[in-house]
C-alpha cells in the first residue's frame, strides 16, 4: 500500500513516563505504516528539558506559531518529590504546558470522547460538551491581605502618567480578609477570539457565561469584549456557517448545560473554567477520554491529552509488568493534528486518515476491546473485556488496515 503523503511538518512533542511509551507504540502502530510522517521532533522529556535548560520547550513553542499545527505528549512537571526522584535536575523547571500557553498566548479547549457503551451521569447529554477556560487573571493572579483591625480599605491605580483613580473598598469594624483582582484587555480578546476561531474550526455553537449583573464593570468587560469581536470579526462567518453565539448570565448557563443535549462550545472564565471542566469531564465518564486542544488567536492549534503522564502505570510497566493505560486521548491528539494539518494544506487523504483513524478506534471500541478504566464504566448489558494497551492498539490497527485497503 502506498503510504499517504504529507507536505508541511507537524511539531512533535515528546514526553514522560507511560506516555512516552504509549507514544511511541501509536507512531510504531497507527501512523508510521499508513503515513509518511513528517515532523519537526522536540524532546520535552523533563530529562532533555534540564540538559537544554529549557529552551526545547520554547523552541517546540516558536516552532508551532512557525508551522502552525503541534501533538504533544504528556509531560511531567516538576515538584519537590520529582526533584528528589530525579537527583540531576538543575532546577524545578516550570510547566512546559505553561510555557506554550504564554507564547501561543493560547486557550485551552478540553472536550470528551463519547462512545455508546459509556453514557454521561446527565443522561440527556447526546453530544460532548466542550469547556474552553481563560487561563489568566482574576482569583489566580490576585494579591490577598488579612487585617485585624477596623479601618477602611481601598484600591488605587497609578498610572505611568502620574495620575491615579482611587475606589473605596470597605470600612470594616474587625477582622477581615481582602483581595485585588485584575485581567487585561488584551488578555480577554485573545480568548475571545480563539473560542469564536475554534468554535468556527469544529462548527459548534459557542456559549459564555460571566455574572455582569454583579460585576458591571469587570464581568462587564468580558461580555463587552466578545461582543465587539463577534460584531467585528466572527458574525458573518458564523451566519454563513449556521452557527449561533449565545451569552448568558453563568448560573443561567450552568442550568441549560444540564438541561441540554450537548453538542457546542462553553467558554468560561478563569475560575468557572477549572470548576466546570472538572465536573464536565467526571460527568462525561473518564479523564482518559479527554482530549485537550491549545488554540492562539491566529489559529495556531496544538493537540495533546488533557491527563497525565500516567505514573503509577509506568512504574508498574518499568517492572516488566504489562499494563492496560488507556491510549484514546493520546491518539486522538495525533488524529486530530493529522486531520488539521490536512485541512490546511489541502490533503483530502490526510484528513480521511485522521477520521479513519478515530473510526477504527471507535470500532473497537464499541467491539468490547477496550482497556480496563472503560471496562467498569460500561451500560450495564454491553459486553466488554479488558486488554492492554498494545493489544487495544493492535486491535484498533488491524480495523485501520482494513478501512484504508
Ligand atoms: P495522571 O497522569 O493524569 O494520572 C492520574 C490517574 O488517573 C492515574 O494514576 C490513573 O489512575 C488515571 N489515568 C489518567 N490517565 C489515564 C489513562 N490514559 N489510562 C488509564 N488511567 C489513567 O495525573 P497525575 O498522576 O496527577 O500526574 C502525573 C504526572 O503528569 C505529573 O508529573 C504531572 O506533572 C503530569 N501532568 C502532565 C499534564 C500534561 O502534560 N498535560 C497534565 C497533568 C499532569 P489509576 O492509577 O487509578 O489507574
Ligand atoms: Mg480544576
Amino acid at each position: 500500500m502506498e503510504k499517504i503523503q504529507m507536505t508541511t511538518p507537524l511539531v512533535e512533542m515528546d514526553g514522560d513516563e507511560m506516555t512516552r511509551v504509549l507514544w511511541g507504540w501509536i507512531k510504531d502502530k497507527l501512523i508510521l505504516p499508513f503515513v509518511d510522517l513528517k515532523t519537526e521532533y522536540y524532546d520535552l522529556g523533563l530529562l532533555h528539558r534540564n540538559e537544554t535548560e529549557d529552551q526545547v520547550t520554547v523552541d517546540a513553542a516558536n516552532a508551532t506559531r512557525r508551522l502552525g499545527v503541534a501533538v504533544k505528549c504528556a509531560t511531567i512537571t516538576p515538584n519537590r518529590q520529582r526533584m528528589e526522584e530525579y537527583p540531576q535536575l538543575t532546577q524545578m523547571w516550570k510547566s512546559p504546558n505553561g510555557t506554550i500557553r504564554s507564547i501561543l498566548d493560547g486557550t485551552v479547549f478540553r472536550t470528551p470522547i463519547c462512545i455508546d457503551a459509556i453514557k454521561p451521569v446527565v443522561k440527556n447529554w447526546k453530544k460532548p460538551i466542550t469547556i474552553a477556560r481563560h487561563a489568566y487573571g482574576d482569583v489566580y493572579r490576585a494579591v490577598d491581605l488579612e487585617t485585624e483591625e477596623p479601618g477602611t480599605a481601598t484600591l488605587t491605580f497609578t498610572g505611568d502618567s502620574g495620575q491615579t483613580q482611587t475606589v473605596t473598598v470597605q470600612r470594616v469594624e474587625g477582622p477581615a480578609i481582602w483581595q485585588a483582582a485584575h485581567n487585561k484587555a488584551d488578555s480577554i480578546r485573545s480568548f475571545a477570539r480563539a473560542c469564536f476561531q475554534y468554535a468556527i474550526d469544529t462548527k459548534e455553537d459557542l456559549w459564555f457565561s460571566t455574572k455582569d449583573t454583579i460585576a458591571k464593570v469587570y464581568d462587564g468587560a468580558f461580555k463587552r469584549i466578545f461582543e465587539e469581536e463577534y460584531e467585528g470579526t466572527y458574525k458573518s462567518q458564523f451566519e454563513a456557517l449556521g452557527l449561533t453565539y449565545f451569552y448568558t448570565l453563568i448560573d443561567d448557563a450552568v442550568a441549560r448545560v444540564i438541561r441540554s443535549e450537548g453538542g457546542y462550545i462553553w467558554a468560561c472564565k478563569n475560575y468557572d473554567g477549572d470548576v466546570m471542566s472538572d465536573m464536565v469531564s467526571t460527568a462525561f465518564g473518564s479523564l482518559a477520554m479527554m482530549t485537550s486542544v491549545l488554540v492562539a488567536p491566529d489559529g495556531t492549534t496544538e493537540f495533546e491529552a488533557a491527563h497525565g503522564t500516567v505514573t503509577r502505570h509506568y512504574y508498574r510497566y518499568l517492572k516488566g509488568e504489562t499494563t492496560s493505560t488507556n491510549p484514546m486521548a493520546t491518539i486522538f491528539a495525533w488524529s486530530g493534528a493529522l486531520k488539521k494539518r490536512g485541512r490546511l494544506d489541502g490533503l483530502t487523504d490526510l484528513t480521511a486518515f485522521g477520521e479513519a483513524l478515530e473510526q477504527a478506534c471507535f470500532d473497537t471500541l464499541n467491539a468490547g476491546i477496550m482497556t480496563k478504566d472503560l471496562v467498569s464504566l460500561v451500560e450495564p448489558g454491553f459486553t466488554a473485556t479488558a486488554v492492554s494497551s498494545e493489544a487495544f492498539l493492535d486491535a484498533v490497527a488491524q480495523r485501520l488496515a482494513q478501512k484504508l485497503a
